[in-house]
């Protein structure tokens, strides 16, 4: 695999990017989007081919891994389309976030186009709580959808979990069970003030990676491991469980200095940085005349000059960021 030829002011070399495939979702998750919503008229969209083309660039300048995210990334309907010409770029990882919610029929598929690994979120067992946490989110489908990930024979499968304070807080005890049960990797993630929400204070709702250490440590020993999949996450692993618990903590531990990885939202914004609104817009390259190859890695390469050193989220519950994570691409 070729190095990385994008490498940024601080020294950092980008080698993973996150393609945002749509802005839509079939959910509505509280902190992630507010109940109505409008989305993104078709033409602002990028094209199957646009992305494809996109993804082909980073790859031509040492990108490794590319996840695919959204809004719900399974929504786009050419999206098996798109996972199989992405999978014959050679990429060391190439996975998906998902909401899970179609996976019972779409698991199959996605990994016999090439796709290696999944992230599947899950805020909650509880199905009262997961519906208003989704706000239309039905559980069971979720949970078949895990299953139907296993079954198609996912090797790297994790479980994403935003924990909230007097949210679902108390169900990290019985998300570990479940994990440890479906022999799945699970990580909590502290909620980031991306986009506005009404439902609740995000300063309050905040549960720490701390906080969630402790809970878990009350039922399991837990054992700090330097594993590291290139990101934010710290990982932990238990002595009678081959799965690792990972905490992703971007109010409480600062990751930036170790950041490899750009975005691209489904607009063709080239995000530089989650938390912080720097971007080039490779959508007007894609679709200037005359289109090259050329111009497009040039503005990628140049595009690093950009990239902020650190974000600055802070944890009062103000909005810093006021795009929503679907637009963002988590
Ligand atoms: N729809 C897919 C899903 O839910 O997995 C992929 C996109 S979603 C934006 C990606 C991840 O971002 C999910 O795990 C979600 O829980 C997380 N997320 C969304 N909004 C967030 C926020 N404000 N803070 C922290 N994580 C957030
Ligand atoms: Fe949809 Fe994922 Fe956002 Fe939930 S977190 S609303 S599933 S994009």
């Amino acid at each position: 695999m070729s190095q990385s030829k994008l490498t940024d002011r601080f020294g950092r070399t980008v080698n993973y990017v996150r393609l945002s495939v749509t802005d839509r979702c079939d959910f509505r998750c509280v902190y992630c989007m507010a109940e109505e919503m409008t989305f993104l008229p078709r033409q602002q969209v990028l094209t199957l081919e646009e992305i494809a083309r996109i993804a082909r660039t980073f790859v031509s300048l040492g990108t490794e891994k590319i996840r695919l995210t959204g809004g719900e990334p399974l929504v786009r309907k050419d999206i098996i389309e798109l996972v199989r010409e992405i999978g014959t770029y050679g990429l060391r990882d190439f996975a998906m976030t998902t909401n899970g919610s179609q996976l019972t029929t779409m698991a199959e598929p996605l990994r016999k186009a090439g796709l290696k690994r999944l992230n599947i979120s899950l805020d909650s067992l509880d199905p009262i709580k997961f519906a208003s946490i989704t706000r239309t989110g039905k559980l069971s489908r979720v949970l078949e959808g895990i299953d139907a990930a296993r079954e198609a024979g996912f090797k790297g499968i994790k479980l994403n979990t935003v924990v909230m304070k007097g949210g679902n807080d108390h169900e990290v005890p019985d998300l570990i069970e479940f994990a440890r049960k479906k022999n799945v990797d699970i990580t909590f993630i502290e909620e980031m003030p991306l986009g506005e929400i009404s439902e609740h204070d995000r300063g309050k709702a905040l549960c720490t990676s701390d906080e969630v250490r402790d809970i878990v440590r009350q039922h399991h020993e837990l054992i700090p491991t330097p594993e590291d999949s290139g990101g934010p996450a710290r990982y932990y692993r238990m002595s009678d469980s081959p799965i690792k618990v990972g905490f992703i903590s971007p109010h409480s531990h600062n990751f930036c200095s170790t950041c490899n990885r750009v975005r691209v939202t489904v607009e063709g914004r080239l995000l530089l940085c989650l938390g912080n609104e720097h971007s080039v817009d490779l959508r007007r390259v894609l679709r200037g005349y005359p289109v090259t190859d050329d111009k497009l890695r040039q503005t990628i390469i140049d595009s690093m000059d950009l990239k902020p050193e650190r974000h600055h989220f802070s944890t009062n519950g103000d909005v810093q960021i006021l795009r929503f994570m679907n637009m963002t691409g988590g």
